[in-house]
């Protein structure tokens, strides 16, 4: 069994549909780490296209800002604004479907959720200690999450905890090799590591390959929907910018 992994689609909808192009007969099942919405122009298109597919999705913190499960307050003006965008976007079929997303999973050797293993929703793992500090949170070898829209690799390299960071090498396929891993496939919708391609991965359930990839899509008519729909243009400059 393969798995197609993907993460903070962000309704953008042109994003994900060149992500399933591109993968298309690679994979034979999706595991979404969360904000399927949130920040783009798409969000229902985004919900219906996953709902579609053979699929496990987890919640994501926009998710639960979109169903108004949590504060917004500490989101900024423009994600904020998105948000209640969303919300009033959002069908009501879609929005019973998000409310259903669970923030854990366990599956063989793996363990999803959407920000981090011990605050699922909320915490960003953006380097080697606060990763350290999350193995003892899950007890499978590999955990994947997304949240932070950054494809990377925590291995804990010594039964002390000591803990290295891989950066992605794409379209390269790894072996998890039996160490404990934190395993971040990137975002689809809104990439954060300074390069606007859409980032998206393959796991072969059964051997134990996975490989990051990261792909262009057509950047311009995702910002045009989000033009048509007046979301704040800070958000529509930084996707091309990978921020
Ligand atoms: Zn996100």
């Amino acid at each position: 069994m393969r798995i197609l992994i993907i993460s903070d689609i962000h309704a953008n909808y042109v994003a994900f549909d060149t992500v399933l192009a591109h993968a298309k007969g690679d994979w034979d099942y999706v595991w979404c780490l969360g904000d399927v919405v949130g920040y783009g122009p798409s969000p229902n298109e985004c919900v219906e296209r996953l709902r579609e597919l053979p699929h496990l999705c987890l919640a994501g913190n926009h998710d639960w800002a979109a169903l108004d499960r949590l504060d917004i307050r500490t989101f900024n003006p423009d994600a904020s604004r998105a948000v209640r965008w969303t919300r009033d976007a959002l069908t009501d079929e879609n929005t019973r479907w998000l409310q259903a997303l669970p923030t854990t999973f366990v599956i063989g050797q793996y363990t999803l959720v959407h920000a981090s293993p011990r605050e699922p929703i909320w915490e960003y793992i953006l380097e080697p200690l606060v990763a350290a500090l999350n193995f003892p949170h899950f007890e499978t070898p590999v955990c994947f999450v997304g949240h932070t829209h950054q494809p990377v690799i925590y291995e804990r390299t010594t039964e002390l905890g000591d803990t290295e960071i891989r950066k992605p090498r794409y379209f390269e396929p790894v072996k998890l090799n039996g160490q404990r891993m934190i395993v971040n496939p990137g975002s689809v919708g809104q990439p954060r590591d300074a390069d606007p391609r859409a980032a998206y991965a393959i796991l072969d359930f059964d051997k134990g390959m996975f490989e990051h990839r990261r792909i262009e899509y057509d950047i311009a008519k995702t910002q045009q929907r989000m033009r048509d729909v007046n979301l704040p243009e800070r958000l529509i400059l930084r996707l091309e910018h990978g921020w």
